[in-house]
């Protein structure tokens, strides 16, 4: 069976998602990768099952991407990406071009044309049969596990394909050193208590000694307290952090569909009755003013960082 993965970009970089993708798509059949931007082929190239890296220098505009995967199609048996904002935006799309059923979201591999994911946000897993002759999926790249980085496909280079259509206008990225969100394996999320941006600078802080990423819960964003692109849950990020340090959250449904995959959760909270206290493998019941400026100049005492 051959695959096509769309690889996830972190502006010019490869995605740390798109090694997981790559393992996931791997258990499909041979993988060719597609990189839109040459910076990331040399990376992209070293990922261990990618038989051919495809380079293509095409705007990263959803409607171009889906017509270069439109064009690329009748070589696959299955067109794979992230369920990045990207993948979201592009597979549907392709999807519809190609009159297929995409499978969204998948969290396992149950069989070539068999699939494993979560509904009602995350409350449930649903096994989705695909009998189509191709195959669109995203993955939830938090599920699988990452192929290492040894080795040496070759790359190819393709004229790019952009139609006459689509045309990009500006680009507005977001520069920062602090690790990606979804793919990150300690992850600081603060909830609305936190109390204003400024204060929010306390889990930036203690997220910084420990070298992680920041979240942040609905409430927070909408209160202007933290960017949209750090809300977790079931319309936010999907994480799956080896650690996550909730401050100030309750532990609504809908947080909590964002952080299932989480291996060990901190919960600092006033209430000892928040549900988010109750999943938590552990919990310092206090005032998050006080916690939180305490652990991290203690952290930071016992020398901790995991950044530089
Ligand atoms: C359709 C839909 C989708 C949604 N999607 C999302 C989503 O993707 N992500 C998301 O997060 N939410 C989402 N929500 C919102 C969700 O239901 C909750 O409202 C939200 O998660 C609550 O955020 P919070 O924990 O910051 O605030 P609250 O629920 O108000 O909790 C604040 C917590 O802080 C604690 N606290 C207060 N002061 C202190 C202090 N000084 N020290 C320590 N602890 C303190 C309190 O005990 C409490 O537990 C969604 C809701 C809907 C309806």
């Amino acid at each position: 069976m051959s695959v096509l993965v769309l690889a996830d970009l972190d502006n010019t970089q490869l995605s740390p998602a798109t090694a997981r993708v790559v393992g996931a798509a791997a258990q499909l059949g041979a993988v060719d990768l597609l990189v839109l931007d040459p910076a990331a082929t040399s990376a992209a190239s070293a990922l261990q099952g990618v038989a051919k890296v495809i380079s293509a220098a095409v705007p990263l505009e959803a409607k171009a991407i889906a017509a270069l995967l439109e064009s690329l199609a009748p070589h696959y048996d299955y067109i794979v990406a992230s369920a990045s904002s990207v993948g979201k935006d592009v597979m549907p799309r392709l999807a519809a071009k190609l009159d297929i059923q995409p499978v969204t979201d998948i969290i396992a591999i149950e069989g070539a044309s068999c699939f494993v994911r979560p509904v009602y946000a995350g409350n449930a897993l649903e096994t989705v049969s695909d009998s189509q002759a191709k195959h669109v999926l995203t993955v939830r790249a938090s599920a699988f596990r990452p192929v290492a980085g040894t080795g040496s496909a070759p790359v190819e280079t393709l004229s790019s394909t952009v139609p006459a259509a689509a045309r990009l206008i500006a680009q507005h990225r977001t520069e920062s050193d602090v690790p990606d969100l979804s793919t990150a394996q300690v992850v600081v999320g603060g909830g609305v208590s936190v109390g204003s941006a400024e204060g929010f600078k306390l889990i930036e802080n203690l997220g910084a000694v420990l070298g992680a990423a920041v979240g942040a819960t609905r409430a927070a964003v909408d209160a202007g307290y933290a960017p949209n692109d750090w809300q977790v849950g079931q319309t936010g990020k999907i994480i799956a952090p080896d650690i996550y340090i909730a401050v100030g959250i309750s532990g609504a449904l809908q947080h909590l569909a964002g952080i299932q995959g989480a291996k060990k959760i901190i919960a600092i909270n006033k209430d000892p009755e928040a549900p988010i206290v109750k999943i938590a493998d552990v919990a310092l019941i206090g005032d998050l003013f006080e916690i939180v400026p305490q652990l991290t100049a203690e952290l930071q005492n016992l020398g901790v960082s995991r950044r530089g």
